[in-house]
């Protein structure tokens, strides 16, 4: 593969001609990197097996663990599932193009690759021009898990997802950071009552108005067992930072006292310890940790959630021996955060206060 083309493309009002180099790399079975509204994916013709077989090697992602079909209308949904039943169309109604990821039953139209063999295929329509401009100008759905190596934070820069790939995709399509920062809500439209294995960018209170049956697996898999995985966003090892992760959960002046008193310990050892933390807390962790990346104020979650996984990147990037970071209520954009962060934290939860 040549070297990777970064493309910088306008997000409200991405240039045709840039679009359309894109669209000809996907036609031809190769791999275009683009941002949504959740974080960058890395994207190939859904109906081409040997295409999708490219973003699991690309990415070193296990092939159990299948990848999300966008489309760029809601009435696409009829070439790639079995049957639309009532509840999806009301969903695409009010929510597409949105953070939301419907599992269905899979048509014949796409190969068994991108469905890790299973019965069911996930589809959404994004929020964002430039996906939208990709799928219409290739004319075919586009497969496309997020663009980052397998079990790494997800991609919400161009720059992450060459950070990653480089050498490995075609085209990255630069449309600036992306707004939400977690990856799409995927809700098992097949199970009964319908489940969500995955909370993101929309929340469980707004899924709930349109469907209040709707529950939410605590499934959590253990590291090994990806094969048989309803959801692979299930994977307790997932969006993990190369230091380990500590999660600390309890009342916010608790866990701000818990973190300062553990970094100083951890540096009187000689170590460098990272904190992820909100604003408010800058100051007391100051001079304690070696590192300090900030979430926004306490109060704005949709900030949270947006500077996540730039920030695990960035604490990794200086090189910290520990990240201690704070939890946040599982409720409203919080649920989102607080799952990643426990999946980052591979279980090493210390709760105080
Ligand atoms: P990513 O966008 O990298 O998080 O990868 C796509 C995600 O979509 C997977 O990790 C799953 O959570 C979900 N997914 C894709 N296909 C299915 C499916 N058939 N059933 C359940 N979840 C799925
Ligand atoms: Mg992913």
């Amino acid at each position: 593969m040549p070297e990777t083309l970064v493309i910088p493309v306008d997000p409200l009002h991405p240039d045709p001609a840039r679009v359309a180099q894109a669209a000809a790399v996907i036609r031809a079975g190769e791999l275009v990197a683009f941002p949504t509204e959740t974080v960058y994916g890395l994207g190939a013709n859904a109906l081409d097996e040997a295409a999708v077989e490219r973003i699991f090697a690309a990415k070193e992602r296990p092939a159990a663990d299948p990848l999300i079909v966008h489309i760029a209308a809601p009435e696409e949904l009829e070439q790639i599932v079995a049957e639309v039943p009532y509840a999806a169309w009301r969903l695409a109604e009010r929510f597409w193009p949105g953070p939301l990821t419907l599992v269905l039953p899979k048509g014949t139209a796409i190969p068994a690759a991108v469905c890790a063999g299973g019965k069911t295929v996930a589809v959404r329509m994004p929020a964002h021009a430039i996906p939208l401009a990709l799928i219409r100008a290739a004319g075919v759905p586009v497969a496309a898990p997020s663009a980052n190596r397998f079990s790494r934070p997800s991609p919400t820069t161009a720059q992450h997802v060459l950070d990653d790939l480089a050498g490995r995709v075609e085209i990255i399509l630069d449309g600036g950071p992306t707004p939400i920062g977690v990856q799409s809500t995927v809700l098992d439209l097949t199970a009964d009552p319908p489940t969500v294995l995955r909370p993101g960018g929309l929340s469980l209170e707004a899924l709930r108005a349109v469907l209040p049956t709707v529950t939410v697996t605590r499934r959590y898999l253990a590291l090994d067992t990806v094969e048989g995985a309803a959801s692979p966003g299930m994977l307790l090892k997932h969006y993990s930072p190369r230091a380990p992760l500590y999660l600390y959960s309890g009342p916010p002046e608790a866990i701000t006292a818990a973190l300062r008193n553990e970094a100083l310990r951890r540096a009187a050892e000689g170590e460098r310890a990272g904190v992820l933390i909100f604003d408010e807390d800058e100051a007391r962790l100051a001079g304690a940790a070696a590192a300090i990346s900030l979430l926004g104020p306490r109060g704005d979650l949709d900030q949270a959630a947006a500077r996540l996984f730039a920030a695990l990147r960035e604490l990794d990037a200086r090189g910290v021996d520990a990240i201690l970071a704070c939890d946040v209520e599982p409720a409203g954009a919080g649920l989102a955060i607080h799952d990643r962060l426990l999946r980052a934290a591979e279980g090493k939860v210390v709760l105080v206060g």
